[in-house]
């Protein structure tokens, strides 16, 4: 456990909640501390109101920061008073205390204020520091860990039985922390949920916080329980994606909605994985945090019945516990441990997806420590349905809910990193999809730094080369449900009677014979879509209408467009759409360098203004018109269409 503090670096904060904003990111630094919005802090503060008035403010991490990435504004500024009237009432349901942190608040434009605020008020001490510290579940999510964790600590700490984050957690810490705390108290663990440390600076805080987690690392070391060896047989090789690809299928039919799956092969996912104890010792989630996203517990093995009837059971088990009507959450897994495919994670977007593997990595490691220590001991399953069908978080997720119409599924794009491809690629993401795009260019691979695409550089005229791609691709989040074949070369304007035939095969190898390669691997993954696949064809207005000096170019089209119809035949039994779009005049591309430009526009006797905008329409056609409508067609307003093909040119004389 490394104290991240540095003197330079804190210079630059100034004032209390400043400091407060540095402390705040050097807790979200470390991932075995918090993860993705995890933990909160606080500070109190005495302000003066703008008609006079000195009050204490409580200075709370708002709902959807991430303390790594904190600003001053992520904290809700919410007057103590009112907070410590609040927590010595008999009871507050969770709306009437959301409601009653927001109308209290000194600012109209903060965040609504972390669940955890009440606890935060009720503690004495000016700043408050709250982590989900992975060594301290490792303790506390033990069978005698309470003792443990006295043991440790003796009376530095005030120990907190579980009791579900709210209203009522806020209360008993008011209760029992005066009551046990003493002169040598610094933080407060609460068993099977993390850790308080408070003090009277932001690095007292912290240091306290680093030092408490410290002395829990040492002990697991003292324990051997701290370091976890790596599993020396690694993940086997050779392709998983038709098998991965059909179990995101079946598990997304249970769900009723589309979800990327990421699959992870580290090591150590694949060790946890293979465990003969996996199904005994993975339990539940390490912290109540958790649940929300992995739910209660992982999938091992692939009987993804057998898990949605265990969760209907567990369901119709604890509802009636609850105070009042749920409706049930779809009984799909989001996490799944399988020896042959390791650490399998899902999520409606690929960010979910991305926090539940890590979300779930950290809790594999809980795990195996409190398992070395004696045994893992997750919470009660009725508490962690108490979390998981938690009105505040649902409410959270509804809101975060009204989903973009390709959310969960996952496209693919040839010759993505420039013009139409790469539009095409901004036009995906933005309608929530998750993409895979193929160049050539090794600009690809950070074409956009975001966990929802995945560049990968390929020549597409090289067979191994593509295969790999889309291993990788389906590795990354799950199968492929849209294919977009956009990479095409012109291969100059040569008339056919100079036409070399190393030329003419060159152009036929990328804009038709590569895509015969794309069509035939992804058929099988295409099946499997759970809105049915498709394939958007981007043709040319050569196909209707060629033009001379074009012959390589037009043929590699034309055939393509055929291949094309052929496919629309074959696969519509299997649901697969598959059109084409012709476009024309699109100069934001990469084929159409200057160059070619100004050849092109000689060519037809007109200058190169001229030739841009030389249609029906008398408009142009930039590669973002081209993109949403290939996005488009690949919607729900082309679901009965297939086997068509669209002119995005500004109307064409000799194609009308
Ligand atoms: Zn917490």
């Amino acid at each position: 456990m490394k104290n991240l503090w540095n003197d330079s670096e804190a210079a630059n904060f100034k004032g209390e909640l400043g400091l407060r904003v540095y402390t705040s990111r050097l807790l979200g630094r470390d991932k075995s501390l918090v993860l993705h919005g995890g933990g909160n802090t606080s500070v109190k503060i005495r302000e003066s109101s703008l008609t006079g008035e000195e009050e204490d403010i409580l200075y709370v991490k708002g709902s959807g920061w991430d303390l790594e990435f904190i600003e001053e504004a992520g904290f809700s500024p919410v007057r103590m008073a009112h907070l410590l009237k609040l927590a010595r009432l008999e009871a507050l349901t969770d709306p009437q205390m959301v409601n009653e942190l927001v109308t209290h608040m000194t600012r109209a434009s903060a965040p609504a204020p972390s669940v955890e605020t009440i606890l935060h008020a009720v503690l004495p001490h000016k700043y408050v520091d709250h982590t989900h510290a992975d060594a301290v579940l490792a303790i506390t999510n033990t069978a005698n860990g309470e003792a443990r964790v006295r043991e440790i600590y003796g009376n530095r700490v005030v120990v907190i039985p579980y009791i579900m984050p709210g209203f009522d957690l806020a209360q008993l810490c008011a209760l029992k922390f005066p009551a046990e705390s003493g002169p040598d108290t610094i933080g407060m663990v609460l068993m099977n949920h993390g850790i308080f440390s408070f003090g009277q600076s932001a690095k007292e805080s912290y240091d306290r916080m680093i030092a408490l987690v410290q002395l829990a690392e040492n002990y697991l070391a003292r324990q051997r329980a701290w370091s976890l060896p790596l599993p020396r047989d690694g993940a086997a090789g050779g392709p998983l994606r038709m098998e991965l690809a059909t179990l995101r299928r079946r598990i997304c039919a249970v769900s009723g909605f589309p979800m990327v799956m990421s699959c992870s092969r580290e090591a150590r996912a694949v060790g946890f994985a293979r465990r003969k104890d996996a199904r005994a010792i993975a339990q539940g989630p390490a912290t109540p945090d958790h649940a929300i996203r992995t739910k209660r517990v992982p999938m091992i093995g692939r009987d993804v019945e057998a898990y949605a009837r265990d969760y209907r059971a567990y369901f119709e088990q604890h509802a009636p516990h609850a105070k009042e009507t749920k409706t049930m959450l779809d009984p799909a897994p989001r996490v799944v441990l399988d020896p042959d495919l390791g650490l399998c994670a899902l999520g409606r977007t690929a960010k979910d997806a991305a926090i539940v593997g890590e979300l779930y990595a950290h809790t594999t490691e809980v795990i195996e420590r409190a398992t070395l220590l004696g045994g893992y001991r997750a919470l009660e399953a009725r508490h962690i349905f108490d979390v998981e069908y938690w009105d505040l978080e649902q409410a959270k997720l509804r809101k975060a809910g009204s989903a973009p119409v390709f959310a969960g599924e996952v496209a693919l794009v040839t010759g993505a990193a420039s013009g139409i491809g790469r539009a095409c690629v901004e036009a995906l993401l933005a309608r929530g999809a998750a993409v895979i795009g193929l160049d050539v260019s090794p600009a690809i691979e950070t074409l956009h730094r975001r966990v929802d695409f995945l560049g990968v550089r390929c020549d597409v005229t090289e067979e191994a080369k593509v295969v790999a791609a889309l291993e990788a691709g389906v590795r990354a989040f799950g199968g492929i449900d849209m294919l977009i074949l956009n990479a095409g070369v012109f291969g100059g304007g040569t008339k056919i009677a100079a036409l070399g035939s190393a030329d003419w095969r060159k152009v036929m190898a990328v804009n038709l014979d590569a895509n015969l390669v794309f069509l035939r691997e992804c058929h099988g993954l295409l099946r499997l879509a759970l809105r049915s696949g498709r394939v958007l064809i981007v043709g040319s207005k050569n196909v209707p209408a060629p033009g001379p000096g074009a012959a390589a170019y037009s043929a590699s089209k034309a055939a393509l467009n055929q291949l094309a119809r052929v496919a629309a035949l074959e696969w519509g039994a299997d649901g697969i759409r598959v059109n084409v779009l012709h476009p024309n005049a699109v100069y934001d591309t990469g084929i159409w360098t200057d160059e070619v430009l100004k050849e092109r526009a000689a060519h037809y006797g007109l200058t190169v203004e001229q030739y841009r905008t030389s249609n029906v329409l008398r408009t142009e056609v930039t590669s973002r018109d081209v993109a949403e409508l290939a996005a488009e067609m690949c919607g729900p307003s082309f679901a009965k269409t297939t086997g068509a093909q669209v002119p995005v040119d500004g109307g064409n004389e000799r194609v009308i």
